[in-house]
């Protein structure tokens, strides 16, 4: 996705009027809440002066669930109902987490609901509701600090997150009282916080290590416009990965067995993640674990052991940036600013594998934990009107085309990929066969010619046409995308005022990966799929030339025709079919249509003056004169 920079008007007010509006990082492991004060952006924090909110919620049956720190205490003593991680199955169907290859940390509902529901001891929550709990704590925390009601809020999305993924952050929000002034894009957030959209232009390399995540995003910026060439990463790596590498060395060195004692596992974790962090300053730490027979384990991890630890795990994510940096088509050297995000960007080795990897240094000035937050406030300030009146807004573009089904199987585009959003468009449709009372509308969305090659999004159907002749019927569809890529589509009958639409919630997601991939088939199969596509047309060319002769016929066929003359058209009529079913060429097919064209056309005479003299029978022909 791209950002243009576009000024927005009617959107200020009077300059002493500060309307309250904050950035909201909803994070997979932590969350945030940002606000500009003053001029500056920054973090608000709770009562004890903490800034991360653990996007932890525990559930209890007999008092109100509880979030962050709070919530995080529970995890061992009552794991089930302490939700973690919600943000690995936003938006996402039953099937899609059933099928998922990741491992999903909660018990679903067993029931035949679509939308996945999580069982608690309040009883069965779906992930928006989990996340509605963490932003209503942050709501609250926000409206606690800054004093007065919020007017709005930004609240940041991965790149690759899709239309129901962003939908369901949407859905969460509402749930929870927060008026969404749009959804951002973490990367670009980021890259916001540190000012490079006011910036020269260039490429940025949006490196975010989070808990449990790990995305790589390239974007370039060209005149004041972000467009992301590409994302990576991998949805399964991340500090938590960390602390299990040196879990299983402290199990090692202490001879234990946790594999099977939950309770010990944890402790270790806890004591794993505690020594790594230590490790961001200190050359070296003790580890010390307490054991179930109350002894407690004392072990030194040294900074290099640590180092020797990681390792492996630091060359995945190099690995996943050289990936992005070919899918997006540009060399290293063609980067011209990296920013680090995510808390485990803190941890040395990671910093220096990045900086020695695309040879430069990282932008690392702001905590790394609150970028994404602070450039959701900058923006979130922008959106509530706090600025002057020529202050820029940043507007995404759609990842993919978007279009819907035309006869033969072929997807009509109606919106480009790359377009700006929010923004409408229209098209005018036809119906192909006479009388023809109702349209179905398939809303699709790829880069291919051929409807099976693309992604299905929605369908529904425009009832109750008027029954006119082929091609009579004006069917106006029309695509809305609005400032969070939702979309809208609605279609109408200009004659009759017949309508029908639909909100496009897919059911589905697509992770970035099949984003990419979806691109890169277009691209391979360019040349296949423009002759695919007009071999469709010319099959359905020939079909509607077909019926229309037959339909002609079976009328006044045997009136206007002699037998020899019938039997020329029919013989032509039954060739155009076997090459329409045969024939791979859709040139042999045009030129057996034009065949068919060329020996009706007497017939089409005689035709055209029977019908102007059974009208004018009875008139004068003064009558038809102006
Ligand atoms: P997410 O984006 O997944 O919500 P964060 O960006 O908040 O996650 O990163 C959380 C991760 O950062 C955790 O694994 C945590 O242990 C790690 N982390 C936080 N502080 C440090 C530190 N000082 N050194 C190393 N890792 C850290
Ligand atoms: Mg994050």
């Amino acid at each position: 996705m791209a950002l243009l920079q576009i000024s927005e008007p009617g959107m200020s007010t009077a300059p002493h009027e500060h309307r309250l509006a904050v950035g909201i990082d909803l994070g997979t492991t932590n969350s945030l809440v940002a606000s500009v004060r003053s001029g500056v952006a920054e973090v608000l924090v709770d009562e004890s002066g903490t800034a991360l909110l653990p996007s932890v919620v525990h559930y209890s049956s007999d008092r109100d669930p509880q979030v962050g720190a709070q919530a995080l205490e529970h995890t061992a003593a009552d794991p089930l109902n302490t939700i973690a991680s919600i943000k690995r199955v936003m938006g996402r169907s039953r099937q899609e987490i059933d099928s998922a290859s990741e491992y999903v940390p909660f018990q679903f509902e067993q029931d035949n609901a679509n939308v996945p529901r999580v069982k608690t001891a309040a009883g069965p929550r779906t992930a928006v509701e989990i996340s509605a709990e963490i932003l209503a704590a942050l709501k609250a925390r926000a409206e606690q600090s800054l004093g007065g009601d919020l007017v709005g809020a930004v609240i940041t999305v991965p790149a690759y997150f899709d239309d129901s993924q962003r939908q369901a952050t949407k859905d969460a929000a509402t749930l929870a009282g927060v008026n969404v002034f749009r959804l951002l894009n973490e990367p670009t957030a980021a890259a916001i916080a540190y000012g490079l959209d006011q910036g020269a232009e260039g490429v940025i390399a949006v490196f975010d290590l989070g808990g449990g995540t790990f995305d790589i995003s390239i974007l370039r910026l060209r005149k004041g416009v972000f467009e992301v060439l590409a994302t990576g990463g991998d949805s399964a790596l991340g500090g938590d990965d960390f602390d299990q590498a040196i879990a299983q060395w402290w199990l090692q060195q202490s001879g234990l067995q946790a594999a099977s004692d939950h309770q010990l596992m944890r402790s270790v974790l806890t004591a794993a993640r505690q020594a790594k962090e230590a490790l961001t300053a200190a050359d070296q730490t003790t580890m010390q674990v307490a054991l179930p027979d109350g002894d407690s384990v004392k072990q030194v991890l040294s900074r290099e052991q640590f180092d020797g630890l990681i390792k492996g795990l630091v060359k995945k994510t190099t690995v996943a940036c050289r990936r992005a940096l070919r899918d997006a088509g540009i060399e290293k050297s063609d980067v011209t600013e990296v920013v680090m995000v995510g808390g485990s960007t803190r941890v040395p080795l990671v910093r220096k594998d990045v900086e020695t990897f695309f040879g430069r240094s990282a932008h690392t000035g702001i905590d790394p934990d609150q970028v994404v937050a602070i450039g959701a406030a900058i923006q979130a300030d922008i959106l509530a009107g706090n600025k002057s009146g020529d202050e820029m807004l940043l507007l995404d573009v759609i990842p993919l085309s978007l279009g819907i089904e035309t006869m033969g199987g072929l997807m009509e585009k109606i919106i480009d990929r790359n377009s700006t959003i929010p923004l409408a468009r229209a098209q005018e449709f036809t119906t192909y066969k006479d009388g023809q009372s109702a349209m179905r509308i398939h809303v699709l969305q790829g880069e291919r010619e051929l409807v099976s090659d693309c992604r299905s999004l929605a369908t529904f159907d425009l009832t109750g046409l008027p029954p006119l002749v082929a091609g009579a019927a004006k069917i106006r569809v029309t695509f809305q995308v609005d400032a969070d890529g939702l979309l809208n589509v609605g279609a109408q009958e200009v004659n009759t005022g017949v309508a029908a639409s639909i909100e496009v919630k897919p059911s589905y997601g697509l992770t970035d990966k099949e984003i990419e991939t979806m691109l890169q088939d277009s691209m391979a199969h360019a040349k296949d799929d423009m002759e695919a596509r007009s071999l469709r047309e010319q099959q359905v060319e020939a079909d509607r030339v077909v019926e229309a002769i037959n339909a002609a016929l079976e009328k006044d066929g045997r009136q206007l025709l002699n037998a020899a003359e019938l039997a020329q058209i029919t013989t032509s009529r039954d060739q155009l079919i076997d090459v329409r079913n045969q024939a791979g060429d859709p040139d042999q097919i045009k030129s057996a249509i034009k065949q068919l064209e060329t020996i009706s056309e007497e017939y089409v005479a005689r035709r055209m003056n029977a019908s102007v003299r059974s009208m004018m029978q009875g008139h004068k022909v003064e009558e038809f004169q102006p």
